[in-house]
């Protein structure tokens, strides 16, 4: 049986080595089914010296991972690719079972992670660098990006197999070795993905698994063998990997929460921006780090027709269990996640938002026990209220009413967060506007969540990213490996004698 594929009796481990390790800690976190709210499995929660065994393991795999030829770790990742497809339906399943999103959705998240695979089989290309001949008489430059060595993931609940992918197949095809750190709210995935690396070639200890909480982040933070953190969360946290990362001379990347704004402007298709908002803000029950959780409506009209159309299918939204192939939205992740927005939208009513659709109450027959919270829209939000500052991290849509475009872009700029954002219009001058002065890292022009493809990169502004680097595509590359220049002179005749002094460029 795979390690993954675990009944009640056997906790999720760990992957190291190659192979299932469980480790020497005591401590055991509960795994729930979100759609019945009832605990599903055990997950082991990993103590520091079960994370050195990964550490150590990784670091003994490196020299010779390191020196693999870029276009043979990229004939495993080839091979990955195939066994991601082929095992496709078990994967999702997992994902579903234990995030509570539904089977489709699951599948496109997983697809988005295969697309980085993909590209990682183009590593020879990346990992191509410069050359000048003749920088002066007889000498060459040239550069060359070299791994970093050991390599961190920590991981969020909401994508349990995207955001794994976002980083692994990256800093292993750069010839970096990894140890992954995934939610301890579902793991399960993380470990099959592990399994299947190893099914497609890769050599024992060049990509670990570490299930656990803060004892093992901590470890991996601390640990002078750990060249490279990336991590994926929430902003709080995510400000405290990197500032306990840095501190530790560690390379570190940290994508946060966000707000995402979408501007509707009088002209908008007001069609195609509901079908949008309708994705945008309730799909994955709105726990993605780029779900459209404001709309700012430039004018009463816009927002009028926009509630209109809204609100009743948002109130026939059909909520239920993954395997309920008709449900459109699943659970929220757990009873404190949902209690968490059930909060947020007393507190905006509390505050005079107005709930045009209220999602409180929504139960799902023969699953009462469910972690389900139905479809919310808040009409005439300030952005001064709660639900409007905070990031809630569920299927609650917030409307503000913008005077003009000039308040609507100030809104978005003035917001801590900038990770995506989106205008909907049909003037060209206005979107070229507002690309331009917008203060986010992923723009969308009548794209409600312009999540970049795998060939680009991945990352926001402001609090919503910590770090030099956004992650996969060429940032990822970037980010998994040091830039190398070397100069070299052959013996060619010419004596140039001792120099003392620096000489203008090109002179050597
Ligand atoms: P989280 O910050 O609670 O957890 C993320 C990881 O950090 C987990 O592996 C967790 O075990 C670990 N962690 C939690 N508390 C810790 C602590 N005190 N010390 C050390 N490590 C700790 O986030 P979450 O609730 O799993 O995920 C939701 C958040 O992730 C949202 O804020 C969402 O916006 C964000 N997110 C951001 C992106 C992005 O690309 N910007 C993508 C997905 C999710």
């Amino acid at each position: 049986m795979s390690a993954a594929a675990q009944d009640l009796n056997s906790p999720v481990h760990h992957f190291v080595d190659g192979k299932s390790f469980a480790g020497a800690s005591t401590r055991f976190g509960d795994v729930l089914n979100p759609a019945t709210g009832e605990v599903s499995k055990q997950v082991a929660l990993a103590s520091a010296d079960d994370v050195r065994v990964a550490i150590a393991s990784a670091q003994a795999a490196f020299p010779a991972w390191a020196a693999t030829p870029p276009g043979k770790r990229a004939q495993v990742m080839f091979k990955y690719r195939e066994l991601l497809l082929a095992n496709m339906e078990e994967l999702a399943v997992i994902v579903s079972s234990e995030h509570g999103k539904t089977i489709d959705d699951a599948k496109g998240s997983i697809t988005r992670g295969l697309e980085v695979v993909e590209f990682t089989c183009g590593i020879p290309q990346m990992l191509k660098g410069e050359y000048s001949e003749a920088v002066a008489t007889a000498v060459e430059s040239y550069s060359m990006r070299q791994p970093l060595g050991v390599c961190a993931g920590i991981t969020p609940f909401n994508f349990p197999a995207m955001v794994p992918m976002w980083m692994f197949p990256v800093a292993i095809a750069c010839g970096n070795t990894f140890v992954l750190k995934p939610s301890e709210k579902d793991p399960s995935c993380s470990m099959r993905l592990a399994e299947l690396m190893v099914e497609a070639g890769l050599p024992a200890g060049v990509l670990n698994v570490v299930n656990g909480d803060k004892e093992a982040v901590d470890t991996l933070l601390t640990d002078d063998r750990v060249q490279g953190v990336s991590f994926v969360g929430s902003t709080a946290i995510g400000q405290y990997i990197y500032e306990t990362g840095c501190a530790n001379g560690k390379r570190v990347q940290a994508l946060c929460g966000a707000k995402n704004h979408m501007v509707v402007m009088p002209d908008a298709d007001i069609d195609q921006a509901v079908d949008a908002v309708m994705g945008a803000a309730y799909g994955s029950a709105g726990e993605r780090c780029m779900a459209v959780s404001v709309v700012v409506s430039v004018g009463d009209e816009a927002a009028d027709q926009l509630i209109e159309k809204l609100a009743p299918r948002v109130k026939g939204l059909k909520v239920g269990p993954y395997t309920d192939p008709a449900a459109e939205m699943g659970p929220v992740i757990t009873p404190e996640s949902k209690a968490r927005i059930n909060g947020y939208i007393d507190s905006g009513v509390k505050a005079g938002a107005k709930l045009v659709v209220d999602g409180r109450d929504v139960t799902v027959a023969g699953h009462e026990g469910g972690c389900f919270v139905g479809g919310c829209i808040f009409d005439n939000v300030t952005k001064d209220m709660q639900i409007y500052t905070d990031e809630i991290f569920g299927p609650v849509l917030c409307i503000v009413r913008a005077k003009d475009y000039e308040e609507a872009i100030q809104l978005v700029n003035d917001h801590e967060y900038g990770n995506g954002t989106a205008i909907f219009t049909r003037d060209g001058d206005a979107a070229r506007d507002f690309v331009g002065r917008v203060q986010i890292g992923m723009v969308g022009v009548n794209v409600p969540i312009p999540v970049p493809v795998a060939y680009h990169s991945f990352g926001g502004w402001k609090r919503s990213l910590f770090g030099d680097h956004s992650i996969h595509g060429p940032e990822g590359v970037r980010f998994y490996t040091r830039l190398k220049t070397v100069t070299t002179r052959w013996p060619s005749g010419i004596r140039e004698g001792a120099v003392f002094n620096f000489k203008a460029g090109g002179e050597h």
